[in-house]
């Protein structure tokens, strides 16, 4: 998996000047927070939308043209063959591809499967699972397809979409700094609920984009815009546990909606939910042995009564 900054830079708008730039915006394994970020830009989106031709975006409208793109937005992760397929096309026919939201860039809360038994919990959720067709887990694209930019939250920030679909527009580099959640903290004048009040927050290692709603309101971040850069996990580990959280707490702390965020992940792992997994996995290596021993006795049994 990527880092927030870009992947590559921006290339230089091969015919500016001639024609709209053609901007792509898909969904894949998702809710539509992200989608519905860019919808919620009103004010923005009409000026944005005389500047560039609006190509493909279900969610908006049911025209659709067929590619290349100058840019796509990609929401979602990968989490079916058909992802795995769809997203290949789409970077083929896209010459900028931005990811945007948790589950794009880290796979988001369906990840939290990847952590147990993908069967099992369809077995418990739909009536015909037989139906469902998923990949083992659920990915991040830039584990499929080059990525030129990863933009992070659950959803996305309004303001930092803006910056970058204007950025990539123009021919320049995305300007969203990498910075922590302490930082909006800091520049807004929230006093730190950590310091002043014992509040677990994840801000130290979150990244920066949602303004440190949460600390002003009074409670700690609890991560949604996934790891800064860097994040020094081992360092706040000691400050959550003074802070009175069990070992069990940081580890559904870390697992919301960037579990499987390589800092996020190494960070539960480390705080006990390597141990937590790793039972979790016996378990279902044991149930499923006792149902392939029951169907097996099943059949012997059914085997000897059809010889009698
Ligand atoms: S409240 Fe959280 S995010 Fe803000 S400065 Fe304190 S630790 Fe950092
Ligand atoms: S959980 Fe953290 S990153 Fe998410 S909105 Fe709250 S303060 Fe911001």
């Amino acid at each position: 998996m990527t880092t927030s900054t870009p992947v590559t830079a921006p290339r230089p708008e091969p015919d500016a000047g001639h024609r709209a730039p053609r901007l792509a915006v898909w969904k894949f394994s998702s809710c539509d927070g992200c989608q519905l970020t860019l919808l919620d830009a009103e004010d923005e989106l009409l000026p944005l939308a005389g500047r560039v031709e609006i190509a493909y975006f279900l969610e908006a409208s049911r025209h659709q043209e067929p590619g290349p793109y100058d840019l796509s937005l990609v929401e979602g992760s990968i989490a079916t063959p058909e992802d795995e397929e769809r997203i290949r096309r789409v970077r083929a026919d896209s010459r900028y591809l931005v990811v945007i939201g948790a589950c794009a860039t880290a796979g988001g809360i369906q990840a939290l499967r990847n952590l147990a038994d993908v069967k099992e919990y369809a077995r418990t959720v739909y009536a015909r699972p037989d139906y469902i067709r998923t990949l083992d887990r659920s990915r991040p694209v830039s584990d499929y397809v080059p990525v030129d930019f990863e933009l992070r939250g659950c959803p996305i920030d309004k303001g930092q979409l803006l910056e970058v679909v204007c950025a990539f527009l123009a021919g320049r580099r995305p300007d969203i700094p990498d910075q922590s959640v302490c930082f909006a903290c800091k520049a807004r004048g929230t006093v730190c609920v950590t310091t002043a009040h014992g509040i677990p927050c994840l801000g130290p290692v979150t990244h920066a984009g949602c303004g440190a709603i949460c600390p002003a309101y009074g409670r700690g971040c609890y991560g949604c815009f996934g790891p800064v850069t860097g994040a020094r996990t081992d360092a706040l580990l000691p400050l959550l546990r003074r802070d009175g959280l069990g070992e069990r707490e940081i580890v559904r702390f870390y697992r919301t909606f960037n579990a499987e965020a390589p800092a996020f992940a190494a960070a539960a792992r480390r705080a006990g939910g390597q141990d937590e997994a790793g039972e979790r996995d016996r378990a279902g290596e044991r149930d499923r042995a006792g149902e392939e021993d029951s169907a097996s006795e099943h059949e012997e049994s059914e085997g000897e009564g059809g010889a009698a």
